[in-house]
């Protein structure tokens, strides 16, 4: 049986403990699109891979999930697809039968105009996804603030591809340099155009003539501009709250 943690949800677990373990230098080397969202992909393929194993295979974990009524619509889509229908209909079963009876007891207490809200579909909120996302980008963001502190990290970030517009928005909150923002502002900039002048001329060979000469940057300049502008096609759950999920 899995512990209780006062104030935490019980279904997020060893997810938590890795997050110290980035290296932003090589992160910058590496990643071609924003390390953050790139990093947050990662943590929760292994947040969803590791749960709908126990949720297939553990009994006390399903129960947990059905009390905690599981993620937010968004992240429970995504956790579905990591799971079989197997383990979905053994994960569920529980889960209906645990709102089942908050419904049924609803209605036993409630009067004809009840005041208060069912709560039993989670949000941003109270969704762990939501919040193992927000923890991952508030660490990364206050690493890599404090990586771009010197000159050194400052040209390993100008050698890299950036982060999106998303986490600029938070990293620059964070940094306080007058120097450092004034770069990141720049920086990006540069980035935007060279990606809209990649954009461009991959339209204009797009002729059976000129489709050879493409780039490889030319090639998937549409995805580098989807994912600079609008982050991580996982990472911005559709919260109803503010913060970085808003
Ligand atoms: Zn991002
Ligand atoms: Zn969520």
């Amino acid at each position: 049986m899995k512990e209780r943690v006062a104030g935490k949800s019980r279904i997020l677990t060893g997810a938590e403990a890795k997050q110290e373990e980035f290296n932003i230098e090589q992160d910058l080397r590496k990643i071609r699109g924003c390390p953050i969202c790139t990093k947050i992909t990662d943590f929760l393929a292994d947040f969803f891979a590791h749960l709908q194993y126990e949720l297939s295979n553990d009994e006390s974990t399903r129960h947990i999930y059905a009390e905690e009524l599981g993620l937010c619509p968004f992240h429970a889509w995504q956790l579905a697809s990591f799971s079989s229908p197997l383990g979905i209909s053994r994960s569920y079963s529980t889960f209906l039968d645990h709102v089942a009876s908050i419904l049924v007891t609803c209605a036993e207490t409630s009067s004809n105009s009840p005041e208060k809200a069912l709560n039993v579909v989670k949000d941003s909120a109270t969704c762990s996804a939501c919040h193992l996302v927000e923890r991952i980008e508030e660490v990364y963001i206050r690493h890599l603030a404090l990586f771009l502190k010197d000159a050194d990290g400052r040209q390993t970030y100008a050698r890299s591809h950036g982060v999106c517009l998303r986490h600029l928005e938070q990293l620059v909150n964070v940094v306080f340099s007058p120097v450092t923002v004034r770069f990141l502002l720049r920086d990006e900039a540069k980035r935007l155009r060279r990606i809209s002048s990649d954009l461009r001329n991959y339209v204009s060979k797009q002729d059976a003539l000129r489709r050879d000469l493409l780039t490889d940057d030319e090639k998937d300049a549409y995805r580098r501009s989807l994912v600079k502008i609008l982050g991580g096609r996982n990472v911005c759950a559709h919260g109803n709250r503010g913060g970085s999920l808003g």
